[in-house]
């Protein structure tokens, strides 16, 4: 019998709700966020406290703990979750202990680039994306946890590749799990609608929040540089939000007034509820919701004010899609290559190349020389790292590892104007978009791609290929072994962990 989650039975009555964020950073004292907790619990229509620790890419408060504490108050928590140094099995760990102390509601994010990592530190750990990790809770879901997931979606892309990718990345979230979708913050209403559209024309009916963030000065002029990565605010509304400051209340009217009409607007729009940020003051948030309510009849009157976009930026379906790129003679060669060589299907020269692979691999030194020759060749026509699982081929023959966050289902939310948020080089997904769209495969696109199995790095991804150990599509490990007796299964010492983090951060929470 699943426990009452009011986000999840909003949602799923098609109620239209309220969810508010919580940044729990560490500029926030936690007794305060939780005071803010106990605040928003009372406000009618509020369903949930969106609990994100990890804005912009420096790290907060413990969100589970934040959380816990916050259910504790009355307000059902949200937990943002994500990919960043947690490997597999951290990953899973945090999934278990989330599911130990019965917190239903998680955004999985693949979040943004540590702040801190610098060239000559390790490299932070990207071993799952968000795709990945809706699959991976998907599956722990099936084997008894409950989980009800939101995964995030930006339609305030402005390049076709970078638009159209936003969505074709959703449809994969959705097809691995996701329940509802939460959108980037944004201020403009035809890129709401360009989203909703989307999923209409696709017969896709899962609901998506609409981002609200309620917008001071300050925040503008940092979003109008691109900070945090994958938000971004028109130089035309920072200007009028700096005028508003002018005001006696410093714009505090003109702000909520915004949000209100932000609100109403993606109501009238069809979303399934707002996702409210940038306030953490419950007064305003209940001030918010009332006025747009009163104003709702009226959203498309205010639709006309919210078109802050950049100049010729893309709209699906009204603007004219770029010309094809000349794909380059490697995607041409090694696409005539598997025509000609078809090694996926299974036949003669499958199973010659197996028991071939297969005694290389019996010995070991020329195990190692062919994955040598292998690196040699891929490397300066790849930027190959030998992860031993190649996907080269499902993804327009552009190396996930050449992304700095090793994704292999599509861009994050952080790019901007095609280019990378992290170093100052176009984003990788571009090129895969772009010849895709050469090769008219777009809807390949699609395709699940699961993580690599790690194990393998500095192996043959050829020989891993032909004796079915790699992590692929096709040939895919299950991110979570089920066992149906799992929890009774468990060693006491794994239960007793979970138990003891359970109790501290119920303690915690108690304390709090
Ligand atoms: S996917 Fe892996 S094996 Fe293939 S080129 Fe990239 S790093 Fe090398």
């Amino acid at each position: 019998m699943p426990q009452p989650n009011p986000l999840r039975e909003a949602l799923q009555s098609g109620q239209f709700c309220y969810v508010v964020e919580l940044v729990a950073s560490r500029l926030t004292r936690e007794s305060r966020l939780l005071e803010v907790a106990s605040q928003l619990a009372r406000v009618p229509g509020v369903v949930a406290g969106s609990i994100t620790s990890y804005a912009g890419g420096a790290m907060g408060h413990d969100p589970i703990r934040v959380g816990t504490a916050a259910r504790a108050r009355g307000l059902t928590p949200n937990i943002h979750l994500t990919c960043v140094n947690r490997d597999v099995a951290a990953a899973r760990h945090a999934l278990e202990d989330l599911s130990a102390l019965g917190i239903e509601n998680v955004l999985a994010i693949t979040g943004d680039y540590p702040k801190s990592a610098d060239a000559s530190a390790e490299p932070p750990v990207f071993d799952l994306d968000s795709v990945q990790l809706v699959r991976m809770m998907d599956e722990l879901r099936r084997a008894g946890a409950s989980f009800w997931i939101a995964v995030a979606v930006s339609p305030f892309k402005y390049t076709e590749a970078d638009c159209r990718y936003q969505y074709l990345k959703l449809e994969k979230k959705f097809a691995a799990g996701a329940d509802y979708g939460i959108t980037q913050l944004g201020y403009d209403v035809q890129k709401f609608r360009e989203l909703r559209q989307y999923l209409g024309e696709r017969g896709i009916s899962k609901p998506v929040l609409g981002s609200v963030y309620v917008l001071g000065a300050k925040a503008a002029e940092k979003m109008s540089k691109g900070e945090p990565p994958g938000c971004w605010v028109a130089p035309e509304l920072v200007k009028k939000i700096r005028e508003e400051t002018q005001a006696a209340d410093k714009g505090t009217a003109a702000r909520l007034e915004r949000a209100a009409r932000m609100v109403a607007i993606v109501r009238g729009l069809g979303y399934a509820g707002a996702y409210i940020g940038g306030d953490h003051q419950a007064d305003h948030v209940r001030w918010i919701i009332k006025r747009s309510e009163a104003l709702a009849p009226r959203w498309e009157e205010f639709a006309e004010e919210f078109q802050y976009a950049p100049k010729h930026g893309f709209y699906l379906g009204q603007s004219a899609a770029k010309p094809p790129v000349d794909r380059g003679m490697v995607p041409w060669v090694l696409d005539a290559m598997g025509k000609t060589f078809d090694v996926r299907t299974e036949g003669t020269l499958r199973r010659t190349l197996r028991s071939a692979f297969g005694w290389i691999d019996r010995h070991p030194a020329m195990a190692r020389g062919l994955e040598r020759v292998e690196y040699a060749v891929k490397r300066p026509v790849f930027g190959c790292e030998a992860c031993g699982n190649c996907v080269l081929g499902d993804m327009e023959y552009v190396c996930p590892q050449t992304c700095p966050k090793h994704m292999r289902n599509g861009p994050c939310g952080g790019t901007s104007n095609g280019r990378c948020e992290v170093v100052d080089k176009p984003c990788i997904w571009v090129g895969v978009y772009e010849r895709a769209a050469a090769a008219n495969e777009v809807e390949e696109l699609r395709t699940y791609i699961p993580p690599p199995d790690r194990r393998l790095t500095g192996t043959s991804s050829w020989i891993n290929y032909f004796l079915e150990r790699d992590n692929r599509p096709g040939h895919e490990h299950a991110l979570v072994t089920i066992q149906p007796a799992r929890t009774a299964a468990r060693s006491e010492t794994q239960d007793s962990t979970v138990e003891t983090r359970e109790e501290s951060v119920r303690g915690a929470a108690r304390r709090m």
